[in-house]
């Protein structure tokens, strides 16, 4: 099963796809996730995507192109994967496609994750997430245990401020590749907003579907 979980900054693509490939077996290639091990480790690449990141503007196509058509080659990946805030612009999608099409694979499925922007700002801010474990907590609505808080990561581009911006680019520059997948044949919506049990089975039934 190759798939890709779209939607925008706070939607909870990170928190489902976890839970999505233990039901599908597959590896979670994040994006965001590979190009904050970069910036922590220090590599050309992080310098590379460091600023952009903090002001919540997206890396340079050509830079996250690059990353992620070398991950999907790994054996893990053989035979599927889930793809988490990979493609991000129009670019990316085509780039994406002519890698699968040239090793005779396809996707399967695209699904949207539909929040509200109205919701998004209060989700981020007050998400933290476990480096012991990965898990993301949310202060309010999913919080953390007392004995593990002082551990928890804020990250640096989850502000009111960064979040706003991240959206907007969301809309001007992600949401274009919707339609690229609609006309495809392979694009699913699936409401994003209540409890993230239910938000899990939603995604299930679309994909199985
Ligand atoms: P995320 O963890 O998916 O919210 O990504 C965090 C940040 O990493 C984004 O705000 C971008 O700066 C950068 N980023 C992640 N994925 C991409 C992508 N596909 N294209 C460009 N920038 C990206």
């Amino acid at each position: 099963m190759r798939m890709i979980l779209v939607g925008p900054p706070g939607a909870g693509k990170g928190t489902q796809a976890a839970r999505l490939v233990e039901q599908f077996r597959i590896p979670h290639i994040s994006s965001g996730d590979m190009l904050r091990a970069a910036v922590k480790e220090g590599t050309q690449l992080g310098l590379e995507a460091d600023q952009h990141m903090k002001q919540g503007h997206l890396v340079p196509d050509e830079v996250v192109i690059g990353m992620i058509l070398e991950r999907i080659k790994k054996p893990d990946a053989a035979q599927g994967f889930m793809l988490d805030g990979f493609p991000r612009t129009r670019p990316q999608a085509v780039a994406l496609d002519a890698a699968l099409e040239a090793a005779h694979q396809a996707l399967d499925v695209v699904v949207v994750i539909e929040v509200p922007d109205a919701l998004l700002v209060e989700r981020a801010v007050g998400r933290r997430s476990d480096p012991q474990t990965g898990t993301i907590y949310h202060l309010k609505y999913n919080p953390p245990p007392k004995e593990i808080e002082s551990r928890l990561i804020h990250r640096d581009d989850d502000t009111a401020e960064a979040v706003a911006t991240r959206t907007a680019k969301y809309h001007a520059d992600t949401a274009p590749i919707i339609p690229y997948y609609l006309e495809k044949g392979i694009l699913k919506r699936v409401d994003g907003v209540g409890n993230p049990d239910d938000i899990t089975q939603r995604l299930i039934a679309v994909i199985n579907d």
